[in-house]
C-alpha cells in the first residue's frame, strides 16, 4: 500500500513511521525536501498550487491524505479522479474557515461560544453590542497556533483589534471563561467503523500546545458527550481518517472551539500512552483496513518542545521518557521541534512526572 501525503511536517513523519510495521509507505509532497517528513520517507517537492505536480505525485499513489491543513482546496478536487482523497476535501473546507466550522457545529446541535461574522468595521460594533465583551476577534482562515486572533477584553481594545485584524474576513466570538481545555482524537473508517481515545487535557502557552494529559475526563458522562459530538461531525462529512476536536470546558459543558480534519498535536500520547496510536489509526482507516483499539495504556503526560529541544542525555535519564525530535534543521521561537511523552500506572505518579517534564528546557 503506498499513501501519498501533501505536507511532511512532523504529523507527517509520524505517519509514515507508524506505516513501517504495517508494509504502509508514505511519500510526501512539500516546498522543500528539508522536511521531518522528508527524512523519513521519499519526497517530491513543488508548490501547493501545482496542479500538474500534484497530479503526477497522486497518480503513484494508493491513497491520498494530508498532514497540513491549509492546502488549498482547489489543488485537492482536481485530483479526486486519479485517486481516493481522505479526508474528504468537504471536510477541510470547512474546517478551514471558522465561521462555516461554527456555523456546523451549531447545526448539528453542538454547543460553541456565542460569534457572528465581522467584515466591516460596523459590523465589529454591531457583533460586541449583541454578544458583548469580553470577545475574541479571529480571522477566519489560515489561523493557527493562536495566530491572527486579538483579545477583546474592554471598549478601548476595539481599536487595537481592529487595527490588527481589520480587512480580512473576521470572526467575533464570545470569550468563554473555561476551566479546562479538552480535545477528543476520533476516527472513522471507510467502513464506517467509529472509535475513540480518552478525552486528553491540553494547556496552550502563547497560543501554543504546551501539554497533554490523558485520559482526561472526570465523569464519564463528559466522554459521552464529545464522542457524540464528534461522531455527529464525522457522520455528517461520511469522513475516513482521523480528526481531532478541540473543547472548552465550562461548568462541566463541553463548548466546541475547533476542529482539525488530521491528525493532531493533543494526541501525540497516543504512540506510546494507547493499545494503537491516532497515526497508525489513520493509516488504517484511510487503507481500509479494521481500526485497533483506542484504549489507554495508562497514564499519559505529553509535553511539547517549543523552540528549543532539551540536551538528550538529560531528557532520556527520566525514566519511562519516550523522546521525539522532528529533526527540524533550524530552531525558532515557537516552532514545534520535538515533544516527549511519559506513561505512568497512576494519574498521580503522571502529574509528578509531568512536574519534572516541564523543566527539560
Ligand atoms: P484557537 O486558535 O481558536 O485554537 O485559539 C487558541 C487559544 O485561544 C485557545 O486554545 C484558547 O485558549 C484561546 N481561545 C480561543 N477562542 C477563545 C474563546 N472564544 N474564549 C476564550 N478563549 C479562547
Amino acid at each position: 500500500m503506498k499513501v501519498a501525503v501533501i505536507g511532511a511536517g512532523q504529523l507527517g513523519r509520524m505517519l509514515a513511521l507508524s506505516g513501517y510495521p504495517l508494509g504502509i509507505r508514505c511519500e510526501f509532497y512539500d516546498r522543500s525536501a528539508d522536511t521531518p517528513g522528508g527524512q523519513v520517507g521519499p519526497i517530491a517537492t513543488g508548490e501547493f498550487d501545482d496542479i500538474a505536480r500534484l497530479a503526477t505525485f497522486a497518480a503513484r499513489a494508493d491513497v491520498l491524505t494530508f498532514d497540513w491543513e491549509n492546502i488549498p482546496v482547489s489543488s485537492l478536487e482536481p485530483l479526486a479522479g486519479l485517486v481516493p482523497i481522505y479526508p474528504q476535501p468537504g471536510a477541510l473546507a470547512i474546517a478551514q474557515d471558522r465561521l462555516l466550522e461554527k456555523t456546523l457545529f451549531r447545526d448539528l446541535g453542538i454547543p460553541t461560544p456565542a460569534f457572528a461574522p465581522v467584515d466591516l468595521r460596523s459590523d465589529l460594533e454591531a457583533a460586541v453590542e449583541r454578544i458583548g465583551i469580553p470577545g475574541v476577534l479571529k480571522t477566519r482562515r489560515l489561523g493557527y497556533d493562536g495566530k491572527g486572533q486579538a483579545r477583546i477584553m474592554k471598549r478601548a481594545d476595539i481599536d487595537a483589534a481592529w487595527r490588527q485584524l481589520g480587512g480580512d474576513a473576521l470572526i467575533y466570538e464570545g470569550f468563554v471563561r473555561f476551566q479546562r481545555e479538552v480535545s477528543l482524537v476520533a476516527v472513522r473508517s471507510t467502513k464506517g467503523e467509529f472509535a475513540a481515545y480518552p478525552l486528553a487535557e491540553n494547556v496552550h502557552r502563547h497560543g501554543i500546545l504546551a501539554e497533554t494529559r490523558a485520559p482526561a475526563a472526570r465523569r464519564a458522562s463528559l466522554q459521552r458527550a464529545a464522542e457524540k459530538h464528534v461522531r455527529a461531525v464525522l457522520e455528517r462529512f461520511r469522513y475516513v481518517g482521523v480528526l481531532a476536536m478541540e473543547f472548552f470546558v465550562e461548568g462541566g459543558t463541553l463548548i466546541a472551539n475547533e476542529m482539525a480534519p488530521r491528525v493532531h498535536n493533543s494526541g501525540h500520547w497516543t504512540i506510546e500512552g494507547a493499545q494503537t496510536s491516532q497515526f497508525e489509526n489513520h493509516l488504517r482507516a484511510i487503507t481500509g483496513l479494521p481500526l485497533g483499539s483506542t484504549a489507554a495504556r495508562g497514564h499519559s503526560a505529553m509535553v511539547n518542545f517549543v523552540g528549543r529541544m532539551p540536551a538528550p542525555s538529560r531528557a532520556l535519564a527520566m525514566p519511562g521518557l519516550h523522546l521525539h525530535d522532528y529533526g527540524k534543521s533550524e530552531a525558532r521561537p515557537g516552532r514545534k521541534l520535538g515533544h516527549a511523552t511519559l506513561v505512568a500506572p497512576t494519574a498521580r505518579a503522571r502529574d509528578a512526572a509531568l512536574a519534572r517534564m516541564r523543566r527539560l528546557t
